[in-house]
Parts: structure tokens; sequence; C-alpha cells
């Protein structure tokens, strides 16, 4: 199928082409000079240490590495917000740990509600695991509130919120940890990749041991003569990530204020095509706050349809039209895998992922773009 408008457009420019070209010729493709470079440039942008960014092979394994540096693992809950992506909830379950989801706070505003996770508190409680949705930043200070008050840790999918930010911080590096994907459709992509970011170092110095086998030497280390032999100090994975992908993820993250000013031009043009449509546009209390006190990372652009709408017929009648959808997400507590007997209801996650349908959404797309998506919808709609 070849969209007119899909529901991603990737545009990789020159640059990206000569950074991958580079670390090619280099003949040196694991971990190596390109990685340290990307993690220095992510580090500088969050404030931190460059030890404290530890680039991976995907988002899910930043969340996996996360959970198992801090310790978190059989016995243990870990609460976080059913609407989100399952990866959440599989890295947790792969841990041995229970998710315990909580509801989401209103139709306006989809991240996680911090009345709910008090009221799904228990003595196994051991984290909180929140997520930035669509870019638009959770209730940091009373989530953190409530960590500090039960002695919780606070990990944050920030995999929507690179270079969001709210009163000067970025998402991410408010936490015990924060986790980032570079997967292809994300705001930085390099095809499969990921960060974990911390502002402990014993976090830090665990997801390195912890990305490489537990191993207390590189095979680079090793090459240049630095290291014979290795001890293994933890039991881990192989989570690296490789120089070429580092090589690109470092050219986009050098692009992402100029992507991030794209993408908050087409939520306008977007908040702009779709009043009177009759859907809800979600987190448009946070469009309105001044640029200088939140800035958004705009991920997606969900939309809400009317109760009475068909989605799936909507959906259908705009890719008959060449555009691409799709929805965000099928709620985790609802999956077969997840055991969906043993979850409560939860109301306002389970009315918004009925009817959430995801526009297309990219910095080059135009108002032309836009203006045909609407059209369509609108189209769609009336029926
Ligand atoms: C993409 C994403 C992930 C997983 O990242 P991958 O790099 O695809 O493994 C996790 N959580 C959220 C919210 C995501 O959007």
């Amino acid at each position: 199928m070849s969209w007119s408008i899909p529901y991603f457009d990737l545009r990789l420019g020159d640059e990206e082409a000569a950074a991958v070209a580079e670390a090619l010729k280099s003949n040196w493709l694991t971990m190596g000079p390109r990685i340290g470079t990307f993690e220095a440039a992510f580090a500088e942008a969050h404030n931190l240490p460059p030890a404290h960014c530890l680039a991976v092979s995907s988002g899910t394994a930043a969340l996996h590495l996360a959970l198992a540096a801090l310790d978190i693992g059989r016995g243990d809950e870990v609460i976080m917000p059913a609407l989100t992506f399952v990866a959440d909830a599989n890295v947790t379950l792969v841990q041995g740990a229970t998710p315990v989801f909580a509801d989401v706070l209103s139709e306006d505003d989809w991240t996680i509600d911090p009345d709910d996770v008090e009221r799904r508190l228990t003595d196994r409680t051991r984290a909180i695991l929140v997520v930035h949705y669509g870019g638009y930043p959770c209730r940091m200070g009373r989530l953190r509130e409530i960590a500090e008050r039960h002695r919780l840790r606070v990990i944050e999918d920030a995999c929507h919120a690179p270079f969001s930010e709210l009163d000067g911080r970025r998402l991410g590096a408010l936490g015990d940890a924060g986790c980032f994907s570079f997967f292809s459709n994300k705001n930085i992509s390099c095809g499969e990749g990921g960060m974990v970011v911390t502002q402990d170092d014993d976090v830090a110095a665990r997801v390195r041991l912890l990305r490489s086998h537990g191993m207390t030497s590189l095979t680079l280390d090793r090459h240049k003569g630095r290291a014979h032999s290795y001890d293994c100090t933890l039991t881990g994975w192989n989570v690296r990530i490789d120089e070429i992908r580092a090589a690109l993820a470092r050219v986009q993250l050098g692009r992402l204020d100029e992507f991030l000013e794209g993408r908050r031009r087409v939520r306008c043009w977007y908040l702009d095509e779709l009043d009177g449509a009759g859907v809800t546009v979600p987190f448009v209390a946070w469009d309105r706050e001044p640029r200088d006190r939140v800035r958004i990372g705009y991920h997606i652009m969900p939309i809400v349809l009317p109760v009475d709408a068909d989605r799936l017929a909507v959906m259908a009648h705009m890719k008959e039209r060449g555009i691409q959808t799709s929805i965000h997400y099928p709620p985790a507590h609802r999956f077969s895998a997840a055991e969906p007997e043993n979850h409560p209801a939860l109301p306002v996650t389970e009315s918004v992922a009925a009817r959430e349908l995801t526009l297309p959404f990219y910095p080059a797309m135009s108002r032309e773009d836009v203006r045909l998506v609407g059209t369509a919808l609108r189209e769609a709609l009336a029926g």
C-alpha cells in the first residue's frame, strides 16, 4: 500500500547518509567512539554527566535495564498506566515483577492519575513507571512526592518525549531513570535504538554492565590493549547499540530542535483544522501554556472519536483516501498475556482507548496535508 499521507514519514538527509558512511569506513562497528559521542551529546542536552547516559539497542531494552538496575524483580509491584505501549508491562513481567495498572487523569490528559496511583499502593509496590504520553508531562511533582513518601523508585518512559521540558527541566531526567526510544517512527530515529539516563552513579554503573553481559571490559578495551580479560560482576544481556546507529542518532539529535518546531507547527494546524469537527483533542491545556514554561515533544496526534462513531469504518474511509491512521494504544491490561481477569477496570483508559484514533503526524507535513486529513475525517464521521 502506498499512502498519499502516511502515518509517519521519515525523511533522512545527506547528513545522516554521510554519518553512516563515515562509520562504515572506520571499519569498527561495535561499541566505539560514535556511541560515546552520541551519549555525551545526549547527556549535555539533559544536563547530566556523560557516564549517566547509556545508549542501548531499543527503548524496550532501556526500560528493562532500568528495572534491573533498580533491582526490581520477583515479588515486586510496579504501578504504571495501561494506556501505553505494551513494552512497559512486558519488561516488568519478564523481570518477574507484577505490573499494577492505574488509570489516566481524564479524557483531556492521558497521563497517569496520581490519586489512582495512591489507591493502588501495597506493601509490595517498589516503583512507579510513568509515561509522558505524546510528549506531554505527567504530574511529576505529585508523583515524586508519593514516591518519596513511600520510598518508591520513579522510572520515566520518555520514549515520546525527548527534549520535552517543564519549568526548565527536561523530561526523562526527573526520576531515578529515564528511558528513550529511537525506533524509526519516534522523534529521533536510527532504526532500532534507545537510551537510559539517570542522575544516580550507581544506577548508571549497573546499566553499563547489564547492557553488555555484566562484563567488566569491552572488546574495544581488549583491541586497544587496555584489558586482556574480564570478570562478570552482574548477570546481564547484550542490548548494545552499534556505531552505525549511534552515528545516525547523533545527527538526528542535532536536528531535534528543528523537528520539534515542525511538529509544533503541524499540531497548531491540526487544532485549527479540527475545530468544530466533533472530535476531542486531548492535552490542549498544555498547548496554551507559555512556551517558556513548557516545551512539548509532540510525538503523535491523537484524537477521540464521538461515542457513536465506528472507528474501523473511519479508518477504512481514510485509507480509501490514501491516509494512514493508527491506534495508541490497545490498553495493556486487556492483552491476553497480561491475564485481563486479574486487573480491575480502568474507566477513563477504557473509554479513551476504545475511541482513540491517531492521525498522520510528522515535521514535514504541509498545511494542505492537514486539510486533506481533516476533510477525510469529517466525511468519515458524516457517514
Ligand atoms: C516506542 C515505545 C517504547 C519501546 O521502544 P522500542 O524502541 O520500540 O523498543 C516504549 N514505550 C513507549 C511509550 C513507546 O512509544
